[in-house]
């Protein structure tokens, strides 16, 4: 089907298909695609995954024959990727039955999973799992497709022209569905124009092609096309209705949270099928903090899977056991009548008829020091679960998207060769993110060469937390040189005065070749060695121990965001050159030169070298011009109460909030002890409420701002947004004469940060 030539003989049965190594689930019937992207290569996958007894491989680049395993089959193709989009192509040929591909720029999986709700009553429906719509998520999503299927429903998403003729032959869809065209991925096309005929081309062999209405908002185009959908497949009009009437809304995020007791919350009440149920799964088991907790999962009825009960709950067994789950919370009529299926396994197990059974429990009081994947259909309100065991201090919440933190990484790193390492800048505890998560997600990136902090105990944090990459520290304190050597800390190093004191203790500690990051002062004048000047002292203090290794050489832009400052730039890579060529001359071994920043990646690309350092672009926002790139984090908060103040009142401390009209003034959770700044008060800046701006009135307190709400309607208990997507941080640095990391490194520590993944 692929064209593969064989080589090596085995005896293998495939029934999964798996691009990434982290989410082997089932060995013996695994094929492996080895595929090759700008960010990695599968093939140095293949040992680990033989090791795990994975034995079925296609590839691009055949092992040496020594180093080829007598009981593989290895399936030896031009290109892996191809060879996977073949595949899925052959086995939707066999199917003869309804396919709806829907593309479009916003609301494809709510789309999908809407229409998933409605049918799947009536018929079995193969669907795309969570956003699978990707060149690979797609032949992935169509392998799912097997004998009972009676429709199949698959998302199709491109960044770039060239990619939706591989989709249109995998899908072969017979429908097609169209959300709309917005913005999204515009960088990679000339024009919408272009995007949209790019979009068009899923449709090439539909029979019908459906589109919303002109002139709805977002959401009730949604709905429409389900409408549309489903006269189409033939629904009464009234059941339709019936049924838009039921549709429950779409959380498309696995979310963590920190619980009570030292739990740590995975929620995904998003649906509770096989497959979200093995990414679910996956999810868990990648969070390397995972080893010293115990794995519990809470899991519902699985619903309209189409399989018998038996099999459904014996292939569950089999997810617990290959996932290590120690702990299993079954709660429903079916889950529960299933129990034998759960016997056999290592697995303690618990069934509860309800939810509200298992919160009574003892079972659910006794819940400590676990990691929890909660996990239910919608009817059993697992929310429940998930409110009772989270820790509610505060009511504004800091939300953190991680998929967008990749995506922000991928942005820059289009502008560097692929050799070229990345460091992270995760100091400020992630630019106000959050550290540990934000590290989690960093360190499985390929290009990733390092992470960096501002001090030692940030570093020894994140160690202690599971990180394993390199970790640079960026201003060492003399008083934490324990704690570098005991957490395998890297330091920078600026100053004779630092240098000796090092090298001191490193040699008193009995250590040899640790890696040091010297700092060259080439303009910015606040720490480093001068490149002139310094130079041949700093060769000979480094020629003369051996406790330290110059690691790499670096250096600072002061202005790379803005083109005023090209020539002073450029004057500073010259210095730096000078330094670097005069260091690296006195030792054999390459040491490493990095100074592009985040706005230097972009535009001083030329000067990447072997590295660069990557910090606010992380977080979404162009330091260059102050654009949004993927939003990251959302400052939330909801109204606590809402007051109607008449005319010539005042608002506030010190009668600062002067009313000139009867108004309507809600207070929001939300003060200087917060880091949310005085000068924001006063009219100076606004929050969103319904996306509407409300400026605040009067001066802030200390955990609480009032705002003006008196052109909005909403209630007590209304979401507030405070920054995130559609208000930029960017925009209240303005309003105070700061800049954007500024009001990104301030958000408080009592403020509760929110992880979450599409
Ligand atoms: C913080 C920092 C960076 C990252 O700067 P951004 O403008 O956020 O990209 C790079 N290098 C050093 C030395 C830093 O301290």
């Amino acid at each position: 089907m692929t064209g593969a030539r064989q080589f090596g003989e085995a005896d293998i049965t495939i029934d999964h298909l798996l691009t990434d190594s982290r989410s082997l689930c089932f060995p013996e019937s695994t094929l492996f695609f080895a595929i090759k992207t700008p960010h990695g290569d599968g093939h140095t996958y293949i040992p680990d995954l033989y090791s795990r007894g994975v034995r079925a491989f296609v590839v691009q680049d055949l092992p040496d024959r020594a180093a080829m395993a007598p009981d593989s089959v290895y399936l030896q193709v031009e290109n892996t990727l191809t060879a996977l989009q073949r595949l899925a192509e052959r086995k939707r040929e066999t199917y003869d039955i309804p396919v709806i591909g829907i593309t479009g720029s916003n609301g494809k999986t709510t789309v999908k999973e809407w229409l998933y709700q409605m049918l799947s009553p009536d018929m079995t429906v193969t669907r795309s799992p969570r956003s699978y719509n990707s060149q690979i998520g797609v032949p992935l999503s169509v392998w799912g497709l097997w004998e009972k299927s009676q429709i199949g429903i698959f998302e199709a998403g491109i960044s770039q022209p060239g990619e939706m003729e591989a989709l249109e032959r995998i899908i072969q869809p017979t429908i097609g569905v169209f959300t709309g065209l917005g913005t999204a991925h515009q960088e990679n096309f000339q024009s919408m124009e272009q995007k949209r005929q790019e979009k068009m081309k899923l449709f090439t062999h539909c029979q019908t092609v459906i589109m919303p209405t002109p002139g709805l908002t977002a959401l009730e185009a949604d709905r429409d096309l389900c409408r549309q959908v489903c006269r189409y497949l033939g629904m009464a009009d009234d059941v339709i209705e019936q049924r838009l009437a039921r549709l429950e809304p779409i959380a498309m995020r696995l979310e963590v949270k920190q619980g009570r007791h030292n739990c740590i919350i995975i929620n995904d009440t998003y649906n509770s099928d096989m497959n979200s149920l093995g990414i679910a799964l996956d999810f868990m088991n990648r969070r390397p903090d995972r080893a010293d907790r115990q794995r519990v999962l809470i899991l519902s009825d699985i619903q309209q899977s189409g399989i018998p009960p038996t099999q459904l709950y014996q292939h569950v067994a089999g997810y617990l056991h290959t996932h290590g789950i120690e702990h299993l919370i079954g709660i429903g009529p079916a889950i529960s009548a299933n129990a034998d299926q759960f016997t056999n396994l290592a697995t303690h197990c618990r069934f509860y008829p309800d939810t509200d059974t298992y919160l009574q429990s003892p079972d659910f009081a006794a819940l400590r020091d676990s990691i929890v994947l909660i996990k239910g259909a919608r009817q059993f309100h697992f929310e429940q679960i998930t409110q009772a065991l989270e820790q509610k201090v505060h009511e504004t919440t800091l939300q953190v998207d991680l998929n967008a933190i990749v995506d922000n990484l991928n942005y820059y790193r289009t502008f560097l060769d692929p050799q070229t390492r990345i460091v992270c800048m995760v100091k400020a505890d992630a630019y106000g993110a959050g550290a540990i998560e934000v590290s989690k997600t960093l360190q499985s990136q390929t290009q990733v060469g390092y992470l960096a902090v501002a001090v030692a105990d940030e570093g020894a944090q994140l160690r202690s937390a599971g990180i394993t990459k390199p970790i640079m520290v960026m201003n060492p304190q003399i008083t934490g040189f324990d704690t570098l050597f005991e957490y395998h800390l890297e330091p920078e190093v600026y100053s004779f005065r630092l240098l000796d004191a090092l090298i001191q203790a490193a040699e008193h500690a009995g250590i040899t070749g640790m890696p040091i990051h010297i700092k060259l002062d080439t303009g910015m004048h606040r720490l480093g060695f001068d490149p002139e000047t310094d130079m041949p002292r700093l060769i000979d203090r480094l020629q003369h121990q051996t406790a330290l290794v110059p690691r790499s050489v670096f250096s600072h832009f002061v202005g790379s965001d803005s083109d005023s400052f090209d020539p002073f730039s450029a004057e500073q890579y010259r210095r730096y050159q000078f330094g670097a060529d005069t260091l690296q001359a006195a030792f054999p071994h390459h040491i490493l030169r990095h100074m592009d920043n985040t706005a230097g990646i972009e535009h001083f690309p030329q000067r990447q070298m072997d590295m660069v350092r990557l910090g606010l672009g992380l977080y979404g926002i162009n330091p260059r011009d102050n654009s949004i790139i993927n939003n990251v984090t959302t400052l939330q908060t909801t109204i606590l109460q809402i007051h109607d103040v008449k005319s010539n009142e005042t608002v506030g401390y010190s009668r600062r909030g002067q009313l000139t009209r009867d108004s309507r003034i809600a207070a929001i959770p939300i003060g200087y002890a917060d880091g949310w700044n005085r000068h924001l008060g006063n009219r100076n800046a606004y929050a969103l409420v319904h996306g509407q701006p409300a400026p605040y009135v009067g001066n802030i307190c200390m955990d609480v701002s009032m705002i003006d709400v008196t052109d909005i309607q909403c209630h007590e208990g209304d979401p507030v947004i405070l920054f995130g997507r559609d208000l930029p941080p960017t925009i209240l640095a303005q309003a105070i004469d700061t800049i954007p990391y500024e009001i990104l490194t301030s958000v408080s520590h009592r403020v509760k940060r929110v992880y979450y993944q599409e």
